[in-house]
Order: C-alpha cells, then structure tokens, then sequence
C-alpha cells in the first residue's frame, strides 16, 4: 500500500463516521454517540491531512511540519481557551463567529489557490470565484448575525428603501464579475466579487428581522458547509468536499424545517426577507390593559391544588440556567402524583434544540419533553402552565395581529389553559422586539424576578 492510498483510505473513514456523527445526532438517545463518531473522525482527518501535507510538500517535511504545526497549535490554544470562557447563553453568537471564520478561510484560499498557480484553468477560476463568493457573503452575514444574537447591533431588520433591488443589482454584479473572471483571469475580478461577497453576506443578513434569526443561523451553518466544500474544490481536498457538503446539506435541510414549523417562506427568508412585510415592520403599540402579579409562594399553592401542569421553557431559563431548580421543580411535583409535561418551541432560545440540550443536562425525562404540536391540543385541559423565560414563543399577537411582525409563526397558546404564570424579570418584550398581549390576559399572573431564583423560591415554599 502506497502512502497516498492508506491517506485516502483515511479519508473515507473519516468521511464514514462524519455520517455516522451526523446520524447520531439527530436523536437525544444517541447524541453522545454520534459526538464521538464526529471527535474520532475529526482526528483521522487530521491526521490524514498531516501526512498528506507533508506527502504533497516541496518545502521538504521539517518546513512543512513546522508550518502545518505553528497555526494548529495556535488555533487549538484559541478554541481552547473560548470554549472553556463561554457561558452556555453565548453559545449561538459562538457559533456564528465559527462560521465567519470557515468563509473567510474559504476566501484566503481561493486568492492564495489563484495567485499560486501558473496554469489556472477554466474549471479552477470557476471553483475560485464561486468559492470566495459564498466564502464572502459567509463572513460577513455570520459577523452581522453574531452582532445581533450578542445584543451588540439591533435585532430589527434594516429596511433600506429598495433594498430587495439593492440585493439583485449586487448579485447579477457578482455573476457578471465571475464570468469576467473566468474569461480573463485577473485580481481586479476576484477582488471587486470579494467586496460585492462582503456587501450582500452583510446587507442580506441585516435586512432580517429577529423573529426569522433561527433559519439565518442555520443558513448559515449551510453557507459555511458550501463554503468548505468550495475550498475542496479548490485545494483538490475530496474529504473537504465531502465533509462541507455534509454540512451544507444538513444545514439546508435544517433550516428548511425551521422554517416550516415558523410558517415562513423558505425562499423568502435566504433572500433577505424578500418580498414581506411580516419579518419586516414593527406593529402597532398597542394598549393592552394592565398586568396582575403573584409571589412564589401563591404559585406553590396552585401548584398543589393542580393536578396537570405544562412548563414552557424559553431563552431566559438559559440565561438564568435555571433547568436545575426547574427538573428539581418537576421531580417534586411528579412525586406528589401531578402530571407534569414540558412544551418545547422548535425556535425557543437562540439556537436549535436549544431547550433539549438543557433539559437533557438537567436529566428530565425525555417521555415528558413534548414538542409544541404534541402538547398545544391538551393545553385546554391543563390546569396550570409555567412559562419559564419564554416571550416570543408563547405570544398569541402572532396569531391575532396580522401586522405583528411575527405574524404567523405558529406559537405555544399557553393562554388556553385555565391559569398562565410567567416568569421573567421585567414588561420587556422578547427577541423579536414584540409587546407580549398574553402577561395582560385575565388567566395569565406574572411572577418577576429571576427565573432561577423564583423556582428555588417555589421549592422552598412547596
Ligand atoms: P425570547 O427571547 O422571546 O424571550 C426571553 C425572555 O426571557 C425575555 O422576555 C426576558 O424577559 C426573559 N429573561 C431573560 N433573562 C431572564 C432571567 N434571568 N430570568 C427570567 N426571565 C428572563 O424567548 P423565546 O425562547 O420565547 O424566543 C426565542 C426568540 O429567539 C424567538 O424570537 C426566536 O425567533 C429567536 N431566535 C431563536 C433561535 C433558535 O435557533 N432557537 C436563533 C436566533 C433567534 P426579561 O428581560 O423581562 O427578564
């Protein structure tokens, strides 16, 4: 066996469990499976990578170990030192800045492919200039959505007036530009797609609204994907290919489904909101009436009196981690003979599955983890409902108010049961920027404060 055919042999390997990695993941049960098939994976394919390098260098293998080693040492001493600093709440805009970085890389080696080699051909120039546009538009759409889910720039869509022309002109500009290109090979082209990449990844991802953040994300992780495997391409690499086509794939038929179970148009979401007004506007404030208040120790009461209780968690149980005291909470209340149920929005917090991983990390049971269109026909029969850190996901305007901008998006409707406790720290809106007309209900009690230390409070009192 040569040495290239055992570094390919590797590369299927890797490839093969990279499936399996991804085949894992998609169930709670086999998760942590599939995230060893996708560690052992990764480190064939690094180590496959290694030799193929040094197999491949003409710099001799001593200089080539050394600049293989110097930027992995590096990069492993950043990752590191990131993922050990991150909360759990930082994770999404974490991610998003992960995905920055692969288009950018994407960018750098379609400039370095092209400046590098003498006999560029047809098909190469293709690969390069498809390549750093995607690799482009990447970059800067994951740095605007990294903006938006730290809080560091509004989750507001940007409205430019024309903005869907704005984006067509930039895009049959960048065709034009990789047309050019290709027929006359040159660094002008390549670097005048690069801006027109910055500029639509930047303009497209500002222009959607908070409400549609969850498919821009796994859009996203779709781009990075193609944005890989045009690197693939580029560097001659089949396990690049393979592995970004993956992730492309997955992340397209993610965000697919993200945006069948929030009722949006897939095409019109990736176009920057093309073509609506609902991810757009603001709504109209409304005067909704006044709120009423309760203390923990009430609602400890009703929770004894009840004999079926739902819990709908949302972004600020991450952000209070308070998924301890609640799978206490539910062990408590289980023990006392009540039928508890969790009711999980497929977009509640700021990534998907968000609320799993976290319910997962605190042991609850998966059999009692519902998802929203399992538990939303028995929530007429359900005495009380907690609503732990949840806004958007449980907002009947996206039902009643045509003009809210998230009209539409099928919601949790916890206001049909026969009492709604909402825990949360102030009247603010949630993600989306939206007034919530379910805290004003007659059924529904507010219950301020911490989420974590509320149903510490609730235990205490139980
Ligand atoms: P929201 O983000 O709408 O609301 C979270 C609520 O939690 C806020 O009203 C906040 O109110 C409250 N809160 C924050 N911190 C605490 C705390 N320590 N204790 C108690 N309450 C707290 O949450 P949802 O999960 O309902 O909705 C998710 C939103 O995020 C949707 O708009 C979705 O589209 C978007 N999104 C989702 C992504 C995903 O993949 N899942 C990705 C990107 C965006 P207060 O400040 O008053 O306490």
């Amino acid at each position: 066996m040569t040495a290239q055919s055992i570094i390919q042999t590797a590369f299927i390997i890797a490839a093969l469990l990279f499936i399996l990695a991804l085949a894992g993941l998609s169930k709670h049960e086999t998760a942590r499976v599939g995230n060893w098939y996708g560690m052992a994976g990764m480190t064939i394919a690094g180590a496959a990578t290694f030799f193929y390098a040094i197999d491949h260098s003409e710099r001799g293998w001593v200089m080539t170990l050394v600049l293989l080693a110097v930027p992995l040492l590096i990069g492993s001493a950043i990752g590191l030192w990131l993922a050990n600093k991150v909360e759990m709440t930082g994770m999404p805009q974490l991610i998003a800045m992960l995905h920055s970085f692969v288009g950018l890389a994407a960018v750098a080696v379609g400039i370095a492919s092209y400046l590098d080699t003498d006999h560029n051909t047809v098909a190469h120039l293709i690969e390069v200039g498809v390549g750093v546009l995607i690799g482009a538009y990447t970059f800067t759409g994951s740095v605007v959505a990294f903006g938006k889910l730290s809080g560091k720039m509004s989750s507001r869509p940007l409205m430019l007036p024309q903005r869907n022309l704005i984006n067509l002109a930039m895009l049959l500009a960048a065709i034009g530009c990789t047309v050019w290109f290709t027929l006359s090979p040159n660094i002008w082209a390549l670097v005048i797609i690069t801006v027109l990449g910055f500029a639509l990844g930047w303009h497209m991802v500002a222009s959607i609204g908070g409400g549609d953040m969850p498919v821009v994300v796994s859009m996203l992780n779709s781009y990075s994907g193609w944005a890989a495997a045009a690197a693939g391409f580029m560097l001659g690499n089949n396990l690049l290919i393979v592995t970004g086509a993956l992730v492309g794939s997955s992340g397209a038929i993610l965000s697919y489904i993200m945006c069948k179970a929030m009722n949006r148009s897939f095409i019109s979401v990736i176009l920057g909101g093309f073509g609506e007004g609902a991810s757009g506007g603001g709504g109209e404030a409304r005067d909704y009436g006044d709120h009423r208040e309760v203390k923990a120790d009430e609602v400890a009461r009703m929770l004894m009196d009840a004999s079926s209780i739902v819990i709908t968690p949302g972004y600020g149980m991450a952000v209070a981690q308070a998924q301890y005291p609640v799978a206490d909470l539910t062990r408590r209340l289980r023990d006392a003979g009540k039928d508890v149920r969790f009711g999980i929005h497929p977009v509640a917090g700021r990534l998907p599955g968000h609320m799993n991983v976290l319910l997962a990390e605190a042991k609850v049971p998966y059999d009692i983890v519902l998802e929203m269109d399992e538990i939303n026909d028995d929530l007429e029969q359900t005495d009380v409902v907690l609503v732990i850190g949840a806004n958007d996901t449980v907002n009947p305007a996206a039902l009643d108010e045509p003009d809210s901008p998230i009209a539409g998006m099928p919601v949790i409707e916890v206001w049909k049961s026969r009492q709604v406790i909402v825990f949360k720290r102030s009247m603010n809106p949630g993600y989306a920027g939206v007034q919530n007309p379910l805290f004003f209900k007659e059924n529904s009690a507010m219950l301020f404060g911490d989420a974590k230390a509320q149903v510490q409070e609730i235990i205490a009192a139980l």
